[in-house]
């Protein structure tokens, strides 16, 4: 074993875990940290909390006298818990979070100081723009950019610093990060959907959509992390050879948790509750280290800032438990990847899941509606979906034999198959009393209140119906769900405008009764979507044939699914919804090619670095040794050398080859990515990094990977797979 490697594992285990205690009640940490509803109720006047709760229920605007109040009980809660500074908390288009602190200090003349913190700071704040991604919106406008407070998600404090949630904006208004479009989204899909609710039921205000995330990730000793290059820079191996024991025998799944990595996952939950975060779920994932924690879904937009903070606080609690977390889709070859569900479903103020069946008919016909329509809204929008989790790491799980596929598909489970052909057959226009009450009896009223799925098939499922709302599975787990909620929400927003649209009109011109028009409207929906259902497994060749001829894309990289976000539907669509204009839309598609090539390249570069200045030498080294060697024996045995050495020769032979192999491919790949370099057209850049530059990396990888197998582990420079996974 080399030095490095040995000093890394030793250091591995000398670790004492920390062991973590709880001495107060989950329920009592709960929120303590947050500035929620029941601290604000305790801290400001009434005046000030109705102002707020008008905003974070009716979206109703909050007038500066009340900001001013806000900002000063909030500065005092803050006080009280020993804060000093305040940021603006938001999502720039890189992926993780922004804040600057100020302090509240502030001189005020003659030696004195203060703690202050006004509305105006509560409401805008200008943090330089110019070094975070705006595809071009900064070049065309202005170069500044501003934080504008959201008051729909309660201020936190973390260590000692007052975090307020905010959007960040460019001076002319086009949002620069995730939470703007993703509000704007929530908005329509809460308008279009409220008003298809009021067929059912009069009393709806307000829907919201809600979401509940399942983080997956690994858990790495920080030495044995910081030992390989390519995991601290690209977070996950761009080289190593498979264990003889990886995941084969399903001992970890749903095992006992490692002592190291529960007290860590204690901490976290702590941490967790003290910020509002309702965690709930923990376990042992398929692969060795890989761990999943999931929570009690919230509003999106709180889940969403939830789980943002979550990535970002996981990185905090593991380096105090010697861990490096993990976070990438695809970490280790050959091993389990790492995803994010995200289980959506939309809820009325009057407290009715709209995904789930009901008790009466009524409430069933309510449900079908709107489980029908997301079905027809991903039926038009599947390549829009696609793209809203592409992504440069993404794309080792999707269309890379593992997990969700590329392909966008909708499973439904048995029972509302069946249901969904009973409706097919539904009369054209009106319908007669008999058929109405057998509508009601046997299909829409047989409808079980629990929808189980017996198979195990959805697992295989992007899109999967689980009973009272939809698991969009194909998420990455380094995304910041912001992206696929604004998509997903915004085509369900799409489609259920244009569904009350179709079903008044039905009501008007065809004269037919409600329920009539909504079974008419479905009965059409049910025959145009089918080619989106799909029960079987989608991990399978068939599948992927099959998917074609019905028409479905399978856009296995980044690049070729991203070009779905800007298509003329697209563009169409976010301008129709007021959720993105079109210099939104563009200027977020060029982000992310460019983020796809910057990905690729970063790789590269390393890969190159370690096969070079890593793995070469080495093996190198280690061929010299055996070329002494063979002299020597040479000479010891002369006549006889030529029948005791010839696995020897052979052996330093095959050295030579996968020397040369990596060489070879080490300059090819060099050159190939100074022509994409070259290139002019983002577009064209990104199609040559991942035609042309991507491909090598398997090149050189095969290569490193044998000498992995031939080379003297002593010598052998890199943490092998089994250390960095089996090392407990
Ligand atoms: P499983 O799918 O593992 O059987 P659950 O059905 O309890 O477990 O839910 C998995 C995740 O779905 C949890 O994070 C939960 O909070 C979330 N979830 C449950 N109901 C909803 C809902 N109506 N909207 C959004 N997320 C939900
Ligand atoms: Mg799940």
């Amino acid at each position: 074993m080399s030095t490095l490697r040995f000093h890394a594992i030793k250091e591995s285990l000398a670790y004492k875990p920390v062991t973590v205690e709880e001495k107060e009640r989950r329920s009592d940490l709960f929120g303590k940290h947050v500035f929620n509803e029941n601290t604000m109720r305790q801290y400001l006047t009434k005046d000030a909390f109705t102002g707020v709760m008008n905003a974070v229920r009716y979206g109703k605007k909050i007038d500066r006298s009340i900001a001013d109040q806000v900002a000063s009980s909030m500065r005092d809660w803050a006080l009280s818990k020993g804060v000093t500074h305040y940021t603006h908390w938001f999502q720039p288009l890189t992926g993780a979070t922004a804040e600057k602190h100020d302090a509240f200090f502030e001189t005020v003349g003659s030696g004195m100081a203060v703690e202050k913190f006004g509305g105006n700071q509560l409401v805008q704040q200008e943090p330089d723009a110019s070094s975070f991604p705006s595809g071009g919106i900064r070049n065309t406008f202005e170069a500044r950019g501003y934080t504008a407070w959201d008051p729909t998600s309660p201020a936190f404090i973390y260590g000692t610093t007052l975090c307020i949630p905010t959007i960040f904006v460019a001076y002319t208004g086009e949002a620069l990060d995730y939470k703007t479009p993703l509000l704007r989204a929530l908005h329509a899909v809460d308008d279009a959907a409220t008003a298809v609710c009021k067929y059912f039921d009069k009393n709806v205000k307000k829907v919201s959509s809600s979401l509940g995330w399942e983080q997956e990730y690994f858990l790495i000793d920080k030495m044995l992390a910081a030992s390989r290059p390519d995991i601290s820079l690209t977070g996950r191996t761009l080289l190593g050879h498979s264990p003889a024991k990886g995941q084969q025998l399903d001992d970890h799944y749903f095992g006992a948790i490692p002592s190291r990595a529960l007290n860590f996952m204690r901490e976290l939950e702590t941490e967790c509750m003290l910020l509002g975060i309702p965690v709930k779920t923990r376990h042992n994932e398929v692969a060795p280290n890989q761990f999943e924690l999931a929570p009690i879904y919230e509003e999106a937009n709180l889940a969403v800032d939830h789980n943002s903070l979550l990535m970002d606080i996981m990185g905090r609690v593991a380096a105090r438990h010697n861990f490096k977390v993990l976070l990438h889709e695809k970490p280790f070859k050959g091993i389990n990847g790492s995803g994010k569900h995200n289980n959506w479903s939309l809820s009325t103020d009057t407290g009715v899941n709209l995904l789930g069946p009901g008790k009466t008919p009524m409430s069933n016909l309510q449900f079908l509606t709107f489980f029908i329509n997301t079905i027809k809204a991903v039926h038009e929008h599947e390549a829009l979906l696609r793209a809203a989790i592409a992504s440069a790491s993404n794309d080792h799980r999707l269309g890379a034999n593992e997990a969700p596929p590329a392909i966008i598909s909708v499973f439904i489970g048995e029972q509302l198959t069946k249901v969904l052909e009973e409706l097919e057959g539904v009369t054209k226009g009106k319908l007669s009393p008999q058929e109405k009450t057998e509508l009601k009896l046997n299909v829409v009223g047989k409808i079980p209140d629990v929808l189980l799925d017996n198979t195990d098939r959805n697992r295989t499922s992007p899109f999967a119906f689980t009973g009272n709302k939809f698991e969009f599975r194909a998420v990455g787990s380094t995304a910041n769900c912001g992206n696929p909620m604004t998509i997903l929400n915004t085509i369900v927003a799409k489609q259920l405008k244009d569904f009350k649209i179709e079903v008044d009109k039905l009501i008007d011109k065809k004269d037919l009764k409600k329920d009539e028009a909504i079974f008419n409207v479905l009965r059409e929906y049910i025959k145009s979507t089918k080619s989106i259902l799909f029960e079987g497994n989608g991990y399978g060749k068939a599948w992927e044939v099959e998917a074609k001829k019905r028409g479905l894309s399978n856009n296995k990289t980044t690049p070729e699914a991203l070009k779905a976000k800007i298509s003329k539907q697209t563009i169409s669509l976010f301008e129709e919804m007021n959720v993105m204009s079109s210099v939104e839309t563009e200027a977020r598609y060029e982000i992310e090619v460019e983020a796809y090539i910057m990905h690729i390249q970063i790789e590269s570069r390393v890969l190159v670095d370690i096969a070079r200045n890593h793995i070469v030498p080495t093996a190198v080294k280690y061929q010299n040794i055996l070329i002494e060697n063979v002299r020597g024996v040479k000479e010891i045995f002369d006549k006889k050398f030529n029948s005791i050495s010839k696995e020897q020769i052979k052996l330093i032979e095959e050295i030579s080859s996968h020397i040369e192999g990596i060489n070879v491919n080490v300059t090819k790949m060099v050159n190939e990515r100074k022509k994409a370099n070259a290139l002019e057209d983002i577009e064209k850049k990104a199609m040559a990094y991942c035609n042309h530059v991507k491909p090598i990396f398997d090149d050189i990888r095969y290569h490193c990977d044998t000498l992995e197998l031939l080379v003297d582990d002593e010598i052998w420079p890199l943490t092998k797979y089994r250390e960095l996974l089996f090392t407990r």
